[in-house]
């Protein structure tokens, strides 16, 4: 009875609320000026996808993997002869995800045996907004590559520029390099 005349007659919860308000004036500031400033993103999450042709071995583990089938392969075989033996060689002519389906779960990329990865998603980017979603969210494997429409995070350059899937931003190399000199 005495208690609950005291709290009607001294606000404490009113009290409680300011002082945990008041904590935050003097933590850091998480809020950042976007766009001028930009948040990097952890190393690990999954933004943008990068791919590279050239090191991709047209095995389809990817597709296989992607549990809503969003990654297109297509290719045909050439003859071609090299020290006068004639090889097959396999010609990727289509590469496509419809990036706007992915849920970005990453199983494409676990299951791409190449070393480094052929396709990944450890790019640091995410700026990939468009007026239309159906042509600005298919990625072509050309555009996979060239990033056409896509803003990379500062510091990281396209996959036809050499991004590296582990590295995109190169900040790893250029610490073992550091490392190496010193
Ligand atoms: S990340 Fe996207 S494309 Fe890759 S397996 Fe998952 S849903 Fe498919
Ligand atoms: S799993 Fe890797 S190597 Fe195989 S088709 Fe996909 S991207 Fe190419």
């Amino acid at each position: 009875m005495v208690k609950d005349f005291f709290s009607k007659l001294i606000p404490t919860e009113l009290f409680k609320g300011m002082a945990l308000t008041g904590g935050y004036l003097f933590r850091r500031k998480e809020t950042v000026q976007y766009p001028e400033q930009r948040v990097e993103p952890k190393d690990r999450f999954r933004g943008m996808f990068g791919y590279d042709v050239d090191r991709c071995i047209d095995c389809s583990l990817c597709a296989k993997a992607c549990p809503i089938d969003i990654i297109f392969i297509a290719d045909h075989t050439e003859v071609e002869e090299i020290d006068g033996k004639k090889k097959k060689k396999k010609i990727i002519d289509r590469y496509d995800i419809d990036v706007k389906r992915c849920m970005f779960c990453g199983l494409c990329e676990e299951a791409c045996p190449t070393e480094p990865k052929s396709i990944w998603l450890t790019t640091k980017t995410y700026e990939t907004a468009t007026y239309e979603r159906n042509d600005g969210l298919y990625f072509t494997k050309e555009r996979l590559m060239n990033w056409d429409g896509v803003l990379p995070f500062p510091g990281v350059v396209p996959p036809d520029k050499g991004q590296l899937p582990d590295d995109p931003t190169g900040r790893k190399a250029r610490e073992s390099q550091a490392g190496d000199q010193g």
